[in-house]
């Protein structure tokens, strides 16, 4: 028996209903659907999106190893925060924080936080560095109305966004055309008794470079010990705290120094765990403000929390222990120099273009080639951007920097782990026909500019 043509059976049969469809966007929906058709609609609209292997714009991961892979899918469906619950997934995130504070050359005992992400690790310890402040203010009768926090234009906006949402003045270090680091003569005229402390980088988002921490330290060893003032120093290693290890030991930038109070660590970044995972380390015990904890008697049993965001799954703390015993020094030492070498010829491939100046690369720096057009040419580093990803779907950003250096336009190639060497090659040789390109037809239109939106704070 032959059945008759009927669009409903036969497109449950055969298709899904948003071959021909528009897809839900506006109104709850009424009814529901198959898990077919909404698995198939979810997946039609990503396929529409960038490839994350060809995204050289982000520091975050964007790939793992299979057996991690399996670890992540098997576990989420574990809160995190349920302690008591799961208490060896605790256990395994105070590991963790335990190896980076060795790590970052922690003297002794020491404590910290898993977060989200660097944010809410930023977050959590400029809002202990105003807790301290704030107790020192009162210890010495001096009034606590006017915190200020001092950092660099080079720094993630997050620092700004704590300023505005915690109440704290922002000090901000302006760069200058050249300058895209802070140092010791920048900080120093900005400290005062009302300074919670200053934030510093390691491995800026703009070009991948440090403050100068060696000298900002030094400048406030001086200042407590002339003046009595003691500001702590944080570093923002959200990037560099995975890199530097390995490719830079002998350079001090964590707790060696001694005004170094916290650290905190994008373990999403070159952590190389997919996103959803980060770290603060305190150099001891006594730098997180006591009052910031919250003790708890939550399902049976008194548990300390000190975070912004409460459940959470734990499949990412157990992908950095992963990550941690998998590689080890050995292996990320391994990862980090393949992707500086990868990085270094992509910058010699880069040079021998004769288009570009190529950004502090005889300088400690994150594995990734920062240029900009040296020359006279009749299009952009926004062209550039928009040529490339138009032509052969590779993300590379172009952005000015933070002001005062506004007026400079750079582009910046994340090299990662799974950029090959051949491509490397590839993606020089679409940089150089991309210019071509443009030196025919010239730059596009304000109208497509527009359209570039990678900006740099990934
Ligand atoms: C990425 C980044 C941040 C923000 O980190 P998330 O982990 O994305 O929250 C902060 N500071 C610097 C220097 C960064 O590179």
């Amino acid at each position: 028996m032959t059945t008759l043509p009927d669009s409903q059976t036969d497109g449950a049969l055969f298709g899904n209903r948003f071959v021909t469809q528009e897809v839900p966007s506006r109104v709850f929906p009424e009814g529901g659907m198959s898990a077919v058709d909404a698995m198939r609609l979810v997946g039609e609209d990503l396929a529409l999106e960038g490839d994350p292997a060809r995204n050289l714009a982000t520091f975050v991961t964007t790939w793992m190893e299979p057996e991690a892979q399996r670890i992540i899918a098997e576990n989420l469906h574990r809160n995190f925060i349920d302690h008591a619950e799961y208490p060896r997934t605790a256990e395994i995130e105070q590991r963790c924080i335990r190896m980076l504070a060795d790590l970052f050359h922690a003297p002794g005992e020491t404590t910290g936080a898993r977060t989200q992400g660097s944010s809410e690790a930023i977050m959590l310890g400029a809002l202990s560095l105003k807790w301290n402040w704030r107790k020192r203010q009162e210890k010495a009768g001096r009034p606590t109305t006017a915190p200020n926090l001092v950092f660099g234009g080079d720094v993630h906006v997050v620092w700004e966004k704590f300023c505005r949402y915690f109440d704290v003045e922002p000090r901000i270090v302006p760069l200058q055309p050249g300058k895209y680091t802070i140092g010791p003569d920048d900080v120093a005229p900005h400290l005062d008794e009302n300074t919670i402390g200053v934030a510093a980088v390691l491995g800026t988002t703009f070009t991948g470079h440090k403050d100068d921490i060696t000298g900002i330290n030094d400048l406030l060893v001086r200042l407590k010990g002339e003046r009595g003032i003691d500001v702590p120093l944080h570093v923002d290693a959200a990037s560099g705290g995975f890199v530097w290890p390995f490719l830079y030991p002998h350079s001090e930038w964590d707790f060696r120094l001694e005004q170094v109070r916290s650290i905190n660590v994008s373990g999403h970044k070159f952590g190389l765990v997919y996103p959803g995972i980060g770290w603060l380390i305190f150099r001891e015990t006594a730098d997180l403000a006591d009052d910031l904890v919250f003790r708890e008697n939550y399902l049976g049993k008194t548990d300390a929390t000190f975070t912004l965001n409460f459940s959470t799954g734990s499949a990412m703390v157990l992908a950095q222990y992963y990550n941690l015993v998998r590689y080890g020094r050995a292996g990320y030492t391994y990862i980090m120099r393949n992707m500086r070498a990868n990085a270094e010829l992509l910058a010699d491939k880069l040079a021998a273009l004769d288009l570009f100046e190529l950004i502090g690369r005889d300088e400690e720096q994150l594995p990734l080639t920062a240029f900009k057009l040296a020359g006279d040419v009749p299009y952009d580093e926004f062209d550039i951007a928009w040529q490339l990803s138009a032509e052969r779907a590779w993300m590379v950003p172009a952005y000015t920097l933070p002001p005062n250096a506004q007026d400079v336009t750079i582009m910046r190639a994340l090299v990662k782990e799974t950029l090959s060497r051949e491509h490397v090659d590839t993606l020089a040789r679409d940089i150089g026909e991309a210019c071509e390109t443009l030196a025919r037809k010239g730059g596009a239109h304000e109208y497509e500019r527009r359209k570039v939106l990678i900006g740099p704070g990934h």
